[in-house]
């Protein structure tokens, strides 16, 4: 590769939104055959709005809602975010709590008085033996099914109701994979969300593999799983849980409006809020690599 052209190439993604840190990274993308996109804030929107609240023990709606957005106040989650968003907007007021806790890609937790709350993913819960009633379950995989991603909250032990949270495909999402694909790469979503849930958002995409519910610290292994078996991977992702996927990638993409730590370990940053920009980044890529080979 001349590096002029590489510096000219670079100097074009710039203008477009494409920033390539290192002139290599153009010609390693230029090979990769296989995208892998976070779901949640990459594929999605990341702006989560609570679809419902619904308690099923002796608490009121506000009551559950409270007792969520109290715990999730110190969660800087997509998830608290919502919670917490939707208790201001009712008014709430939250509670203060002590000995707060996240475990990535499961939940949070904290004590109200003396009470412990657990605010999460229903297996997280069913690990710390709190017991869901059969409707319950049913409930919540309906829910799933219509792509609304269900957080349980307990007390001491007991469920006390779900929460249910929807976000939206990006616009150009469907236009973003089916480009990739038409240029012969595979595309796989990688998400820790349950896999009704990721089948259901990502229905519109055809002759993709879905990953779901892989933990946090898990997803670069994924990544690797496939480098072992031959491919050239990007990884396109935007939150702190994706910065060890992106670093594990041939080729690292964040999204800018990602958090920091996602941005310091991406490749290249895209820095509008324009998915198709990774499919133009390939094209840029390929073209250039055409042009100096
Ligand atoms: P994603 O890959 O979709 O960004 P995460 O790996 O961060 O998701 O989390 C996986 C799941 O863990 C979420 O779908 C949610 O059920 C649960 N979870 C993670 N963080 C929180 C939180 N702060 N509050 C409630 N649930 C959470
Ligand atoms: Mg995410």
């Amino acid at each position: 590769a001349t590096p002029m052209s590489v510096a000219v190439a670079t100097g074009v993604g710039a203008q477009r939104g494409v920033l390539v840190k290192q002139g290599e990274t153009l010609e390693r993308l230029s090979s990769v055959n296989h995208f892998v996109f976070d779901k949640t804030g990459t594929l999605t929107t990341g702006q989560l709005n609570v679809h419902m609240v619904e308690p099923c023990a002796e608490l009121t709606e506000s009551e559950l809602l409270q007792l969520a957005a109290s715990v999730e106040q110190n969660s800087e989650h997509t998830i608290a975010t919502a919670i917490c968003e939707t208790a201001a907007s009712s008014a709430l007021k939250l509670l203060p709590i002590t000995k707060f806790t996240t475990i990535p890609g499961r939940g949070v937790t904290a004590y109200i008085d003396d009470k412990l709350i657990l605010v999460g993913t229903r297996q997280w819960l069913n690990s710390q033996d709190i017991h869901f009633p059969e409707h319950l379950t049913e409930k919540m995989s309906q829910y799933e099914k219509q792509g609304i991603s269900c957080v349980s909250v307990a007390v001491d032990g007991s469920i006390k109701g779900i929460i249910g949270l929807t976000d939206s495909l990006r616009p150009d999402a469907l236009s973003t994979i089916q480009l990739l694909q038409s240029m012969g790469t595979k595309v796989t979503v990688l998400s820790g969300d349950r896999l009704e849930v990721v089948n259901a958002v990502t229905q519109s995409f055809s002759d993709i593999q879905r990953f779901a519910e892989v933990l946090p610290q898990d997803k670069s292994a994924v990544v690797k799983s496939m480098q072992a078996q031959g491919d050239i991977v990007a990884m396109v992702g935007d939150g702190v849980n994706d910065a060890p996927a992106l670093i594990q990638a041939d080729v690292g993409i964040a999204l800018a409006s990602g958090t920091d730590v996602s941005v310091e370990s991406a490749d290249v940053v895209l820095s509008h809020q324009e998915l198709i920009k990774v499919a133009e980044a390939k094209l840029l890529a390929s073209t250039t690599l055409r042009i100096i080979r």
